[in-house]
């Protein structure tokens, strides 16, 4: 019988102690273990790369890192819109307008030690909760087995019996034979950051969120970008307003986008690159980045045999408690069939040991998930949107207030975004948000609240937003959704 207590954690007891092996140590895979070593298992991870995985090795810490020094390029050369002007003088006094120069060899390396530093933090975290890191390839063996290889070439073997298995292996960047990367001119979204020098001319194919994102840093940094798009409109799926928004701000940066445009073949030529659309039309540049989606890593590490149940894709099929088909297996993140992100990896790890373990289990609803693009301006959402209220999906009503209209905006000389809001029809719930603007990813978190907690318009209208702020906005767009509701909550 183990008995764990602690002032400021829940005490939890088991007949004997559980064992848990994790396999892949990204979001999923390190709350997972985090979660078991709180809940007094014993637990192991393996981990071929590094803790933190993807996410913080090659996707959003170096990413997010990189668009915080082109949100600075932008920032600086719009002062001027503000009336700081910034100047040099020549030897006779003469004032000399300097240009925003990026050192992208300098920028890299920062990113780069900045994720490398990032892993070894969450690593000292797993060791200090204790947790058994072992390095090196694993896969499943059975229902209660992982097995590693380790040393050097993978030849020696460690084989881990646990009662639960969690698989958190991530996903890998799509590859197509017709576009195959060379590291250097055609590249995945984890090459990039070999880069000396700004590219001449950035092709990036596919307009998702890691198409659009990187496109927009790398046009704000000073590189010269074309966009290729197979639909009418950049970021398929998402808010079409925002999506217009975002399309007007990169035209207006100078950028490129063809969309209705399908990439059929990239190729290297000398120094540069030419894709070949479908309808016969060439685009040269100096560097392309393919942006077409992932693939899960799950092929090959002993789930089917195990008898884990996977998608066409390869995806693992996994409930809301993250568990599989086999009852003492589960999975998390981006090798799962639920929404590939950081944020819900980690979610669904926790999940999956509240439920092995026998904690309190809160099942994962896709309605409660916030996101964020981070494009600029920033694209964030959160719950039900508008295309569910056209497509009869729920009976909601939307209102849409653009930023133009808030006075902080004005001030701080925001000309693009707006706030967007979703509410049931008859209870005014709000179940849903989108916003575009600077730091939205900050801005939804009230919005995510109140979806969260299931409130009323009007309920979010009484909260004092701060005068003048951008998240009073946010109350505008409820106050103006009142007179929509005007009997819900009157006496409330
Ligand atoms: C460019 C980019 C930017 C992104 N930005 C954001 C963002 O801003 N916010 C957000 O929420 N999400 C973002 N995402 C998505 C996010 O990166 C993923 O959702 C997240 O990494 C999923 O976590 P994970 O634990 O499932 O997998 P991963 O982070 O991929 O980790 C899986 C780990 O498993 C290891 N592994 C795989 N197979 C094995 C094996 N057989 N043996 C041992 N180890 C193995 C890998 O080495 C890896 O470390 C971004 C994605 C991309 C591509």
């Amino acid at each position: 019988m183990v008995v764990m207590s602690s002032p400021s954690l829940p005490s939890v007891s088991f007949e004997r102690t559980q064992s848990v092996a994790v396999l892949g140590g990204g979001p999923g895979g390190y709350e997972a273990a985090l979660a078991a070593a709180q809940l007094g298992a014993e637990v192991t991870l393996v981990e071929r790369a590094g803790v933190g995985g993807s996410a913080v090795i090659t996707d959003v810490v170096p990413s997010k890192s990189l668009i915080a020094t082109a949100d600075a390029a932008v920032a600086i050369s719009e002062a001027s819109d503000l009336g700081v002007q910034l100047f040099a003088k020549t030897d006779s006094g003469k004032p000399l307008k300097p240009e925003v120069a990026i050192n992208l060899a300098a920028v890299n390396k920062r990113l780069l030690s900045l994720a490398r530093q990032q892993s070894d933090d969450m690593r000292a975290q797993l060791v200090e909760a204790g947790v058994r890191i072992l390095s090196g390839h694993g896969r499943i063996d059975g229902t209660h087995a992982v097995v590693v290889s380790t040393g050097p070439g993978g030849t020696d073997f460690d084989r881990i019996e646990a009662d639960t298995l969690v698989v958190s292996v991530g996903a890998s960047p799509r590859e197509l034979d017709s576009a195959k990367p060379d590291g250097e001119r055609i590249l995945t979204w984890t090459q990039l950051y070999d880069m000396k020098a700004l590219p001449a001319h950035l092709i990036v194919v596919g307009s998702g969120v890691t198409g659009a994102e990187f496109a927009s840093a790398y046009m704000n940094l000073g590189a010269k970008v074309t966009l290729i798009s197979s639909r009418d409109q950049v970021l398929p799926g998402e808010d079409r307003d925002a999506a217009t928004v975002l399309e007007k701000v990169f035209t207006r940066g100078g950028m490129t986008v063809l969309s209705k445009s399908r990439a059929e073949r990239v190729e290297r030529v000398g120094d540069g690159v030419v894709v070949t659309l479908s309808d016969g039309r060439t685009v040269e540049g100096s560097h392309c980045l393919m942006a077409v989606g992932s693939v899960p890593n799950t092929a090959g590490i002993g789930l089917e045999e195990a008898g884990v149940q996977l998608t066409d894709s390869g995806h693992i099929r996994v409930n809301r408690v993250a568990r599989t088909s086999v009852p003492n297996i589960y999975a998390a993140g981006d090798c799962t069939t639920f929404v590939p992100l950081a944020s819900v990896a980690s979610m669904q790890g926790r999940t999956a040991i509240f439920h092995a373990l026998g904690d309190t289990v809160i099942p994962l609803e896709r309605r409660r998930i916030t996101a964020n693009i981070f494009t600029a301006p920033e694209i964030a959402t959160v719950g039900r949107q508008e295309k569910d209220v056209e497509s009869g999906a729920i009976n909601g009503y939307v209102y849409k207030l653009p930023l133009a209209a808030n006075a902080r905006a004005k001030m701080m000389g925001i000309k693009d975004g707006f706030v967007k809001l979703i509410a049931r029809e008859g209870s005014g719930t709000v179940i849903g948000g989108v916003i575009v603007g600077p730091r939205a990813s900050e801005l939804i978190y009230p919005i995510a609240i109140a979806v969260e907690r299931r409130m009323t318009v009007d309920q979010v209208s009484r909260v004092f937003a701060v005068y003048p702020s951008l998240s009073g906005s946010i109350t505008d767009a409820t106050r103006a959704m009142h007179l929509v509701n005007r009997d819900d909550d009157f006496f409330g």
